[in-house]
């Protein structure tokens, strides 16, 4: 039976253990943790870091890590070890912002530094202290800004066991999406680790049909491992997209969207307006692609260029097969 050791305390096969990982301190001289809560069967199997709040103002992620503890599953196991971590940013969290207080993203600051910024000490804490004890992670993700998303999962092209991990979440929407310099998934990746994105809704709204379909995943991905016997069946269609593309804005103004996140789209078809506030002009938002909004812009005031919808693009022949 492997051991598994964090933050120089070793957690006994059987055992459950809630760890507070020490981060440093606020002005105030209070001091900022991050919860990481363990559970353990007596069963060799693989270890998987849930993780959320990566970024501090995307709670739905931070949610659906509540719901898994408030579940119990993690004290059901049937083999393996599951690493929940609700908040990694709890600057970001208790701000209502994505980074932390000096402006760095810490999903941009991997492999970090303990000497660095403080992005990078919360990146480093990540790399040395829980990376090394997993065999691979489900990092949940909102759209930034007003952009929402879709339920999606995305996983690295060539990444074997994502593929796997992608498959067995069953999102509605599955796509490839490579690896981003200094992102906790390329720093996991130069470690022999698989780390999967999942995204759902936008920042600072708790959307529950994200949460429920993030729980479902991770029911699905532990029965997937043999971790638990039970799991609620995909009840719709997994699409997969092999690449995806952002449609901006031709001109400023007023955006209104007519077709949301979710719908499938054709070229050329009218997927929103944009007007100057005056009508001086209005111009259709078009469809680059026939494919599937993956995620869209709530954010009524447009300048020229601002993305507007995400779309995933089919290619022919290419199927999701782990
Ligand atoms: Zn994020």
């Amino acid at each position: 039976m492997r051991s598994l050791t964090i933050d120089e305390q070793e957690i006994a096969p059987g055992e459950n253990r809630f760890l507070e990982l020490s981060v440093s301190r606020l002005p105030s001289g209070t001091p900022i943790h991050m919860p990481v809560h363990v559970f353990r069967s007596k069963v060799d199997g693989p270890t998987v870091l849930l993780s959320g709040g990566m970024h501090g103002d995307e709670v739905n992620g931070i949610e659906i890590i509540r719901k898994f503890l408030d579940s119990k599953i993690g004290h059901q196991l049937q083999c393996g070890s599951v690493i929940a971590m609700p908040i990694i940013n709890v600057y970001g969290f208790i701000n209502f912002s994505r980074d932390v207080p000096d402006g760095k993203d810490v999903n941009r600051s991997f492999p970090g530094s303990p000497e660095g910024s403080l992005a990078s000490m919360v990146a480093h804490t990540l790399t040395h202290k829980i990376l090394p004890e997993i065999d691979f992670g489900l990092d949940f993700h909102t759209g930034g800004a007003s952009r929402t998303n879709f339920p999606q999962i995305r996983f690295a092209p060539n990444d074997q066991l994502g593929a796997e991990v992608a498959k067995a979440f069953a999102a509605p929407f599955t796509l490839h999406s490579p690896l981003i310099a200094k992102s906790f998934r390329e720093t996991a990746k130069d470690l022999g680790k698989s780390v999967v994105v999942f995204e759902g809704g936008e920042t600072l709204r708790i959307d529950p049909k994200t949460v429920s379909e993030g729980m479902d995943g991770i029911r699905r991905v532990l029965k997937h491992f043999g971790m638990i016997n039970k799991a609620p069946q995909q009840m719709h269609k997994q699409h997969f997209f092999t690449r995806s593309t952002w449609l901006r804005a031709d001109v400023s103004g007023l955006f209104r969207h007519r077709k949301a996140s979710g719908k499938e789209v054709k070229l050329d078809q009218t997927l929103g307006y944009i007007s100057a506030p005056d009508n001086q002009y209005s111009v259709k938002v078009k469809s680059p692609e026939n494919g599937y909004i993956i995620g869209h812009n709530n954010f009524p005031l447009n300048h020229k260029g601002d993305a507007l919808f995400h779309i995933g693009v089919k290619e022919q022949g290419e199927h999701l097969n782990s």
